[in-house]
């Protein structure tokens, strides 16, 4: 849900140049409470320097990047409102994850009972009094998010919080961020996961050479750029010189066998699928068939030409 208010996040016409690289080549985009914003991109693509510069860690070249309606670079007041989970984990190893929190937690001056509560809610409380470089990847990943949450931030901004992790671990820190959109908050997610993005993200934004390629609802995106297919599965019984002449008429990419089992993708969307369904028929026993959506990673690469995995 899109509130219509001010927004959290407004950036415009950013640019950031280091020497002659530029990271950032113009980059516009608004982020409403309530939202949270997917932001994709191959590596290179300009998504760290843009969430430095969102957590205030960088100056823009050019260009504005308001939070919150005031300037991030250099603005500690700004940060009672910020939370950033950046990729790499900035923890104390040889602290207790308790005492990372109270460390945090006292910087910002939030109450113990909260660090008690993100403890709970995290799954880490049996394991709070161990040094943090005993914790796994997941637990790690956990105890950043509980510090990004210690001072109830109104955005969170999150660089691949998901990366790395297995789908159980990844699945609470979905929860987290489900949780915390439901408040009214704003979280701005970059992410290299299109599942993730396509089922987490209000809106996404595809970031290609430090510029935005695209910008809607995943819903959306796939609508305008993505080509529903239909999905063929048979076994053949005809001689392999008959599968071959199904390369002449059907694009390579689009023939995938499994064993013995030959499936096909067409276009779902073109003026001769009846013959081409007739013609699969001719080479064998179809055992499925069915239509599929594109997906977010296909309009990824069609508006960018590039792949993200
Ligand atoms: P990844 O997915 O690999 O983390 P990214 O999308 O986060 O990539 P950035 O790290 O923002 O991309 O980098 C964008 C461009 O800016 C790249 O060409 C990178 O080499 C360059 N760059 C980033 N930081 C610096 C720096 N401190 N000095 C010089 N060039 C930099």
């Amino acid at each position: 849900m899109i509130a219509m208010t001010e927004p959290a996040i407004a950036v415009e016409n950013l640019v950031k140049k280091y020497g002659e690289t530029l990271a950032l080549q113009g980059i516009s985009f608004q982020v409403y409470p309530g939202e949270v914003f997917g932001y994709l991109g191959p590596n290179g693509a300009g998504k760290t320097t843009t969430i430095r510069i969102l957590a205030g860690l960088s100056s823009p070249t050019g260009g504005s990047c308001r939070v919150l309606g005031q300037g991030t670079f250099k603005n500690p007041a700004l940060y009672r409102h910020l939370g950033v989970v950046f990729e790499e984990s900035h923890l104390y190893e040889r602290l207790s994850g308790i005492e990372n929190l109270r460390f945090f937690a006292a910087l910002h001056g939030v109450p113990a009972a909260r660090i008690q509560e993100l403890l709970q809610t995290y799954d880490l409380a049996k394991a709070a009094k161990r040094p943090v470089r005993t914790y796994s990847k997941g637990m790690k990943r956990r105890l950043l998010i509980c510090r990004a949450l210690l001072h109830d931030p109104e955005v969170l901004i999150m660089d691949e919080p998901t990366s790395g992790l297995d789908p159980t671990s990844a699945a609470v820190i979905h929860g987290a961020i489900d949780h915390y959109r439901r408040q009214g908050k704003t979280i701005f997610l970059s992410t290299h996961d299109m599942t993730e993005a396509e089922t987490l993200c209000d809106r996404v934004a595809f970031l290609n050479r430090g510029r935005i390629a695209a910008l809607d609802h995943p819903k959306a995106l796939m609508r305008r750029y993505g080509q529903p297919v239909v999905v063929v599965q048979l076994r053949p019984s005809v001689e392999s010189s008959e599968i071959e002449s199904l390369r002449e008429r059907v694009a390579p990419e689009r023939i995938a066998w499994e064993d013995d089992l030959l499936t096909v993708r067409l276009p779902l969307e073109q003026v001769d699928l009846g013959t081409q369904l007739d013609q699969l028929r001719s080479l064998g026993e179809i055992l499925t068939i069915h239509t599929q959506e594109a997906s977010l990673g296909q309009v990824f690469r069609q508006v960018t030409g590039t792949n993200l995995e």
